[in-house]
C-alpha cells in the first residue's frame, strides 16, 4: 500500500511538473507574442434592438500561436493579468481597436459607431492608465465618446467568489441569510450611481435560459428595471436564439450581442458585413 501511495505521489508530482512546464512555456511564448505580432482583434457587432442597426463593436483579442493555433483569451488573459503582461497587451488592444474604429467610421453611415474594449482591473491599477487612454485617443483622432471601457463586476465584488461557497454551506445547514443595509453597502448599486455608468451588460449565463428559467428571467427583469431607473442602458450578450432575443426586447433591453446577430470577426470581414447591411 505504501508503494502504491508513493507511485500516486510521484504521478501527482509529474502531473504538477507538466502543468508548471506548460504554464512556463505559455508564459514565455506570451512574452514574445506581442513583439512577433501574433495577436489579432476580432470585432463583434452590437445591435440596437429598436432599429436593428449596428451601433457599436466589442473588441475581442485572439492569439494566433505558431504551434497551437488560435488560443482563446480564456486561456491567456488570466495568466497575463497575474504576470502583468496584460498592461502592454491591453495598450496594444486599445491602440489597435481605436485605429480600426477610425477606419470604420469613415465608411458611409458609420460615423457614430462606438468601440467597446475590455479592461482588466490590473490595468486600472497602473498609475498611467488615464494618460495611456488619452494618448491612444489622440493618436486615433477619435473623441472620448467613441470609446467604451468594459469593466467586470469582479472589480467591485472581489470577495464574492470566496464568500459564495461559505454562504451556500451555511444555507445548506438551514441557516437563513439576511442582507443588512441593502442598497448602501451593496457595491453593485452604489458604484452604478457614483461612477456614472453608461451601460450594463447582462451576462450570457442569464441570457442562455432566459425563456425557460424563471430565476434568470426574474433577475434579468430586475436588472433592466434597476438600470433604467438609474438611466443606464442595457446590453444583453450571448444571444443565440430568436426566443431569447424576443424576450429581451420585451424586457426593454436596448442592445444585444450574440451569434444569432453576428459573430466576432476580423476587420476585413467586418467591413464586408457592414457594407452588406442596410444600416446606411
Ligand atoms: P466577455 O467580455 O464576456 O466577451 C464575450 C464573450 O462571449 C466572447 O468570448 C465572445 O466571443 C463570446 N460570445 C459572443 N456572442 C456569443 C454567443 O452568442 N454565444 C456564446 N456562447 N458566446 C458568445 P471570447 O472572445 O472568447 O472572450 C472571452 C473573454 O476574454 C471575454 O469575455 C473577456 O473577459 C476576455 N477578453 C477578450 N478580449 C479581451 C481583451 O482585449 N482584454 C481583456 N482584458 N480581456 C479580454
Ligand atoms: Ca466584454
Ligand atoms: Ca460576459
Ligand atoms: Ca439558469
Amino acid at each position: 500500500a505504501k508503494k502504491a501511495h508513493k507511485n500516486t505521489l510521484r504521478f501527482y508530482q509529474a502531473e504538477l511538473g507538466r502543468e508548471t512546464q506548460h504554464r512556463l512555456t505559455l508564459e514565455s511564448d506570451l512574452r514574445q507574442a506581442l513583439a512577433l505580432g501574433q495577436f489579432a482583434l476580432h470585432y463583434q457587432p452590437i445591435i440596437a434592438l429598436d432599429s436593428g442597426q449596428v451601433v457599436g463593436l466589442e473588441a475581442l483579442i485572439r492569439w494566433d500561436h505558431p504551434e497551437r493555433g488560435l488560443v482563446s483569451p480564456e486561456e491567456f488573459i488570466a495568466l497575463s493579468e497575474e504576470n502583468g503582461l496584460i498592461v502592454p497587451i491591453g495598450e496594444w488592444v486599445l491602440a489597435t481597436a481605436l485605429e480600426d474604429l477610425a477606419t470604420l467610421r469613415r465608411m458611409e453611415g458609420m460615423a457614430g459607431l462606438h468601440m467597446a474594449v475590455n479592461i482588466s482591473s490590473r490595468q486600472l491599477l497602473e498609475e498611467d492608465f488615464m494618460g495611456m487612454v488619452e494618448r491612444e485617443l489622440r493618436a486615433s483622432g477619435l473623441p472620448g465618446s467613441a470609446l467604451q471601457l468594459e469593466l467586470t463586476e469582479r472589480l467591485f465584488l472581489e470577495e464574492y467568489i470566496h464568500t459564495r461557497r461559505l454562504l451556500a454551506d451555511l444555507a445548506s445547514r438551514g441557516v437563513n441569510l439576511v442582507i443588512d443595509d441593502f442598497g448602501t453597502g451593496y457595491s453593485a448599486l452604489s458604484y452604478l450611481r457614483r461612477l456614472n455608468v453608461h451601460a450594463l451588460k447582462v451576462d450570457r449565463e442569464f441570457v442562455r435560459d432566459i425563456d425557460r428559467d424563471e430565476d434568470d428571467a426574474l433577475l434579468t427583469r430586475a436588472i433592466v428595471s434597476l438600470a433604467h431607473d438609474l438611466q443606464i442602458q442595457v446590453v444583453a450578450e450571448g444571444v443565440e436564439e430568436k426566443q431569447q432575443l424576443d424576450y429581451l426586447k420585451a424586457l426593454g433591453c436596448e442592445m444585444a450581442q450574440g451569434y444569432l446577430l453576428a459573430r466576432p470577426m476580423p476587420l476585413a470581414d467586418l467591413r464586408v458585413y457592414l457594407e452588406s447591411r442596410d444600416d446606411h
